[in-house]
């Protein structure tokens, strides 16, 4: 990887580090502008959305930057724009109502058998689009071990619960020992069928991922998914994505969801049309490997929970002759049982 100034006098044992790279986040405009040459509305917008929601990046995250290109992907995901403070009547602080949902503190019990539990609030990047910025970041939101005990107790007292989502802010910014007192501590519930890690680590700070870590994940035989939120100017392009999920498959791991970005306030600037998403999964449908077709899914506002959505392949029926077009826009007839 090339590694620019300031960072290439750093040590490869302090870079490899992710403790070090936790510690020596980027947290300001004068850390910031030593790597990066920032355009005058990003100077601006660090000073005034710092109230919004706080900037912070690892020195990895920023070394992917390209420091010339104001439009570079990874730049307009972590170096906040004044957009950001352009709030819509329609955008929500909580879009998927997931504190109104919450039987206890730091857990969404929406759907039957599933949860959702928020071990940390911290993250090593914290991302522009994020839909939980109302709570990310902010120290004092954090759930206290009481708080996380009373959630563990919460998915002990209901069996319905056979999937338990961990988490966050990124679960992964817990040390190793936090993490499996959380992780052991579920483990411990017979009904749980299902433990899931929700990490941006691999993405953000993948020295996270230490050979330990690694090895204990492989050796509790965890599969890998992948969720993409759907961003404007960023992966917008059904060749970006479907790149992007060759080299998944080729790494193992599988093209789960592609999600419609929130309704989070500041966010409008991050929202493609739903017929963008529409378009990438019909584009990659057919013409590649099924397993790198993923659910196209919009979480609807107010907690209505998430629905799919897909081409419409099936153009129309007569009683039990059905037509449908495929891939290529051919049409065929097919007729059900009866
Ligand atoms: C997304 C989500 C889940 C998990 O949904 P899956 O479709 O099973 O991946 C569970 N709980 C909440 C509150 C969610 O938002
Ligand atoms: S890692 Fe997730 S929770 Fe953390 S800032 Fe990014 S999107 Fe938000």
């Amino acid at each position: 990887m090339n590694r620019r100034s300031p960072f290439d006098r750093i040590p490869e044992r302090d870079w490899n580090d992710w403790q070090w790279q936790q510690a020596h986040r980027i947290r300001d405009l004068a850390e910031l502008s030593l790597s990066v040459e920032l355009t005058d509305e990003e100077v601006e917008a660090l000073d005034t959305s710092a109230d919004v929601f706080a900037f912070a990046t690892t020195p990895y995250y920023t070394s992917l930057i390209d420091p010339e290109d104001p439009n570079c992907p990874v730049r307009r995901q972590a170096i906040p724009s004044l957009a950001e403070l352009n709030v819509l009547d329609s955008e929500l602080e909580d879009p998927l109502a997931e504190d109104t949902h919450m039987p206890v503190p730091n857990l969404t019990h929406r759907y039957p058998d599933r949860a959702l539990l928020y071990a940390s609030h911290n993250c090593p990047v914290y991302c522009r689009h994020c839909n939980r910025k109302r709570k990310v970041a902010d120290p004092k939101s954090a759930p206290s071990r009481g708080e996380l005990d009373e959630a563990i107790a919460y998915v002990q007292a209901t069996p319905s619960i056979r999937d338990v989502l961990v988490s966050g802010g990124d679960p992964l910014s817990l040390s190793d020992s936090r993490l499996d007192d959380v992780l052991t501590r579920l483990r411990a519930i017979p009904h749980l069928e299902i433990i899931r890690l929700a990490t941006r680590t691999p993405v953000t700070l993948p020295q996270r991922i230490t050979e330990a870590l690694a090895e204990r994940l492989a050796d509790a035989g965890c599969v890998l998914s992948n969720q993409m939120v759907l961003l404007k100017g960023i992966n917008d392009r059904a060749d970006v994505v479907r790149e992007l999920n060759h080299w998944l498959l080729r790494h193992r791991c599988r093209p789960y969801y592609i999600f419609q970005a929130d309704a989070v306030q500041g966010t409008s600037h991050f929202r493609t049309p739903v017929e963008t998403g529409v378009q990438i999964v019909e584009s990659l449908r057919g013409w590649t490997s099924g397993l790198a077709v993923p659910h196209y899914v919009v979480d609807l506002p107010h907690g209505g929970g998430k629905v799919s959505l897909q081409a419409d392949f099936l153009q129309g029926r007569d009683g039990r002759m059905l037509d449908f077009r495929n891939y290529r826009g051919e049409r065929f007839d097919y007729e059900e049982g009866f």
